[in-house]
């Protein structure tokens, strides 16, 4: 994604050089997954994906440091500016938080919501305008000024889940929207949404799937890994086994994402072809002034010649691994129930 206004700086890798345990359940064993290098931008580098296993869970190495990688969270990462095709777009993000609003009212009516991560506080504000009492928070200094400045009742808040105190047992929904897999600890973060949930509340994750269809065919290229940014990448059962230890009971798991899975496997099979990662996001976005006039050139015909058939392929394909349980990216619904355990946390 968008790096063009950040300086090359050295990369301030993991503290300890030994290979971390795994942050969902602490084991100390876990095989190398997936190689990647990053060719550009501030965080260029070599990287791995590793794969827990006594879990499965799958996490990035090295982790970077959490001040580097706030800096990647700038107003590019979150909004397109000069997005040619501005009227639509609105259009289909408002049948989005429509279509996630529906989908939740199911197991929740109404009540207090916390959207963690919430960008630009489109669902937030949304769930304001039904009457939810909403509250978003991030900690983007860019995404919170994007949030503030449209008139709402919805609050935001700034910061990270720990930097606020929260009246435990106080929330009836928290949602997070492609955001988990942001989180290195999820054990601890998990733990805390449950304890501020009241019994009966429900929580939801929407995250990439590192088993999911998309995934396994398009490998490295995957749009979903974003590395370095994702910290860890979930399949349906590690997802489902860390809400569990959390003490959240799992409800549903929907491999149906419209919004995210064709365009990710068109993006990442066009990588196979360009001359340069990300190639169709950053022209999306109008950030390719930097790339030289013939190669540009070359890229946009490949884009020309192949999306048109590429899209609709990708649309198919990406329905019809949602219709066999493993779509790229899963929505994952879970209860705290009224006598679930609260995990012990340390604070
Ligand atoms: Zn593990």
């Amino acid at each position: 994604m968008a790096h063009r206004s950040l300086e090359a700086v050295d990369i301030p890798r993991a503290e300890a050089p030994e290979i971390r345990s795994c942050p969902l359940c602490e084991g100390d064993d876990s095989r190398l997954f997936l190689p990647i290098t990053v060719s550009r931008g501030p965080v260029a580098g070599s990287f791995e994906l590793r794969q827990c296993t006594a879990c499965g869970l799958v996490f990035v190495e090295p982790r970077l440091a959490d001040p580097l990688l706030a800096t990647l969270y700038d107003q590019d990462f979150y909004f397109s500016t000069g997005w040619p095709y501005r009227g639509f777009a609105e259009w289909v993000m408002r049948e989005i938080q429509r279509t996630r609003q529906r989908r939740i009212q199911r197991y929740v009516p109404s009540g207090g919501l916390l959207d963690i991560g919430c960008g630009g506080g489109r669902f937030v504000r949304h769930m304001a305008g039904q009457g939810w009492r909403a509250t978003g928070i991030d900690f983007s200094a860019a995404a919170l000024t994007l949030a503030q400045s449209q008139d709402s009742t919805a609050r935001f808040l700034y910061g990270s889940l720990f930097d606020h105190d929260f009246e435990p047992g106080s929330v009836d929904l928290v949602t997070l929207w492609q955001v988990l897999e942001h989180i290195g600890e999820p054990r601890e973060f998990l733990g805390r949404c449950h304890e501020l949930m009241r019994p009966g509340g429900v929580f939801v994750a929407a995250v990439p799937n590192i088993e999911g269809l998309s995934a396994r065919l398009t490998g490295e290229r995957w749009w979903g890994l974003d590395v370095p940014r994702h910290l860890v990448h979930y399949s349906p059962r590690t997802l489902c086994r860390g809400l569990e230890e959390a003490g959240f009971t799992v409800i549903k798991v929907n491999h149906l994402s419209l919004q995210y899975d064709p365009y990710a496997l068109l993006h990442s099979s066009l990588d196979w072809v360009f001359t340069r990662r990300h190639f169709l996001s950053d022209l999306a976005k109008q950030q390719v002034a930097e790339v030289p006039p013939l190669e540009c050139a070359y890229n946009v015909a490949a884009l020309a010649v192949l999306g048109p058939a590429l899209a609709p392929l990708c649309l198919v394909t990406s329905a019809a691994a949602s219709c066999f349980g493993c779509g790229g990216f899963i929505e994952v619904f879970a209860r705290r129930e009224g006598r679930g355990r609260v995990p012990a946390i340390a604070h």
